[in-house]
Formats: C-alpha cells, structure tokens, sequence
C-alpha cells in the first residue's frame, strides 16, 4: 500500500497549489503540525464514540486528525477560499464534512443535529480568537450544548474563563461559562507553533460540561439576562445596573436586593453565581 503523506504534508502542498494567504481579519493563524496536533487530541481524549464539531477548519490538519480518530467531524468554515484547500486535504477521509457558513450566523442545534441526529457532540477547534467570547457564548447557552469542549484560545482569553467573583477578570463570560462547565488548561501552546504566529500567547483549554449545574435557577434564560445585565457597566452599581437593564425605579431595584439578599451597594462583579442565580429568581418573583 502505498504510504500517505502526512495531513500537515497534503495541507501545505494544498495551501501552495491555491497560492492561499492566511487572512488577519478572520483570525487564520494555522495549526499544520501533525505531531502537535496529535498531541492535543491525546489530551482532549477524542475517541471513536465522538461526534466532533470544529469551528473554523483553515487548512484542515486537524479535521483531518480528528477525523481518523471520532466518529463523524462537521466543520464550520467562513472562508470560501479554503474550500479547494479542504476537499483535497480531506479526500481521504468520508465521515468529515465542512459547511462554509459564518459559525455565528448559523442555528447549532439544527446545524449538529443535521450531522449528528440527535446524539451527543462535543466541539474540539483552534477558534479565531476575534470572536472566541461570541462562540462560547453560543456554544453554552444554545439548547443543543456539546458534552466538552476542547478549545485554543488566547491565554488572556483563559484567564478571564478561569477567573473567579471578586477578580478583575470575573466577567459575564466567565459566569456563564462556570454555569456550563468545568474549565482547565491542558496544555500551553508557543506563537511559534501557528502559521504565522499570532501576537499572542495561546492556550487549549478544556471545558467539561457538569451533568448537574452548579446552581438551578427558576428561569435559564432570566438568568442568563441577569448575568449580562449585572457585567453590563463595569462601575456602576448592581442596582443602577438592574435599573438600566429592566427599566425599574431604585426603589424597585432596592427592593430586589433586599429579596435576594444582596447588599444595595454591591457591584456585579463581586456576586457569586449562586448570589447572581438569587437576584435572577427575585427579578422573576417581583415579575419583572
Ligand atoms: N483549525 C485551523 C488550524 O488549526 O489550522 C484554523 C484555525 S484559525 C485560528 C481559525 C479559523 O476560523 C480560520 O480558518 C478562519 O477562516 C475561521 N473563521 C473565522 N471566523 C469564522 C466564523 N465566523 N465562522 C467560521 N469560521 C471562522
């Protein structure tokens, strides 16, 4: 039989033949490095149960890995141009299939569900970082959420995710991610491992899905406002920023503290999410 050449191998030659160059504005900052990337599937344990969705494929490499190794991989990519690159570096491979579509546009449960049918999926991907925050917001919160997720991001990007109530970094992201997930780093990953390296220092992070949420309150999407809402202006106050998010008076405002339990003068960024799930459930009680 004859040996096939490398996937990292095919997508350069692919890239070359198609005279590609790598877009700055769409965050195209290529993984081709087959050792590397197989090293990454160890970690993020992608096995032949797996139905795998990727967001934003570039040249493919780790479509292709991925697709040696799961079940079936849907590939969300926004730039027609790698199109050629795809279908050439995936040839080999009949269980992935790419959808050129902007990731951010597209309706996920219908999107997997498509793939997939109805089974578990779980997202492993190397995300543009301009929009990694927009696509885990999505990704948590739709109602057809993966059962982990495997990502590289930017290490800032990390630490905001990993961060905790009362921090500088403590951000609705992070509270709705926390609400989702257990998140950890597995590996740190050099600029100089991407094509072209990227300005930024890189992380794979892991977010495993809990089987229970930390908390339970009365309404997810209530909730989900709440946190926004909370994060909205950074210094103003929890209750001026209820004010503004739901249209109450202070007193009203006051008043939902006071249910929640939640000092008048607190600020978003210092709630728990448990203390973020009780101001949710009292805006619901007082029907607003
Ligand atoms: N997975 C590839 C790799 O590791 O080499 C490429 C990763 S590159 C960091 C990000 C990819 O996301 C690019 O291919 C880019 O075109 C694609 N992308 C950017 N914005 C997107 C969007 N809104 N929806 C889908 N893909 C997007």
């Amino acid at each position: 039989m004859p040996l096939m050449p490398s996937a990292g191998l095919r997508a350069r030659v692919a890239l070359d033949r198609h005279d590609f160059r790598t877009s700055h504005a769409l965050g195209q900052n290529f993984l081709l490095d087959d050792a590397l990337l197989s090293h990454l599937l160890d970690l993020a344990d992608v096995s032949a149960q797996d139905n795998v969705l990727e967001i934003g494929p570039g040249a493919g490499v780790m479509t292709a890995l991925l697709a040696g190794r799961a079940q079936r991989v849907l590939a969300v990519e926004v730039d027609e141009r790698l199109q050629p690159v795809l279908e050439s570096v995936l040839a080999p491979h009949e269980n992935a299939s790419v959808r050129y579509a902007d990731f951010l546009k597209c309706d996920v449960g219908a999107l997997v569900d498509g793939a997939f049918g109805g089974a578990p999926y779980r997202v492993v991907a190397n995300l543009p970082y301009y929009i990694t925050a927009d696509i885990l917001l999505r990704l948590t919160t739709c109602a057809r959420r993966p059962e982990r997720i495997d990502i590289m991001v930017q290490r800032e990007a990390a630490e905001r995710i990993l961060s905790n109530p009362g921090c500088k970094q403590w951000c609705a992201l992070a509270a709705i991610v926390r609400h989702y997930g257990a998140a950890r780093v597995l590996e740190d990953v050099p600029a100089a491992a991407f094509e072209p390296p990227p300005h930024v220092e890189s992380c794979f992070l892991e977010i495993a899905r809990y089987a229970e949420p930390p908390v339970r309150p009365a309404d997810e999407a209530a909730f989900l406002r709440t946190i926004h809402a909370a994060f909205a202006m950074r210094r103003k106050t929890l209750a001026n920023n209820l004010k503004s998010a739901f249209g109450l008076s202070a007193q009203q405002a006051a008043d939902v503290l006071d249910r929640a339990g939640i000092d008048g003068r607190a600020r978003g960024e210092a709630l728990s999410l448990e203390e973020l799930a009780r101001v949710s459930d009292a805006l619901q009680e007082a029907k607003y």
